[in-house]
């Protein structure tokens, strides 16, 4: 687990910024989004902090994420969802500490609009 100062989900990690849990466990964690874009949105991330997806070649994280996306939706019994990682700012990412979105509860076009 490596963590960097000033990082707002390093802080999450860390329970020193509050976020509400859907797990915990020794490789990421998952929570809510505060401004969710479905129904069901949550974030899942690394514990081991990296900035973005072009910026690791940790294959590790790779799998870390998508196993703890298919974990959340085990748990809450999802079998339709979407996920996704924004990488850029100019793909929409603000946060820089690599994470999944997982979205569901409503339909989704595809192409994606
Ligand atoms: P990005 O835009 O980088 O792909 O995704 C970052 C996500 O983090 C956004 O969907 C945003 O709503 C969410 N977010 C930003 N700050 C917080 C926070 O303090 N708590 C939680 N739970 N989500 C946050
Ligand atoms: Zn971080």
């Amino acid at each position: 687990m490596k963590t960097v100062e000033n990082c707002l989900f390093c802080k999450i990690i860390a329970g020193e910024i509050p976020a509400q849990l859907v797990f915990k466990d020794e490789a990421v964690t998952a929570f809510y989004d505060l401004n969710p874009q479905a129904p069901v949105h949550i974030l899942i991330i690394s514990n081991t902090h990296t900035a973005s997806h072009l910026e690791t070649d940790d294959t590790t994280i790779y799998a870390d994420v998508l196993a703890g996306a298919k974990k959340v939706a085990q748990q809450l019994n999802l079998t339709d969802y979407r996920l996704v990682i924004n990488n850029g700012t100019g793909a929409g990412q603000s946060v820089f500490h690599l994470h999944v979105h997982l979205m569901a509860g409503r339909p989704f076009a595809w192409p994606a609009g």
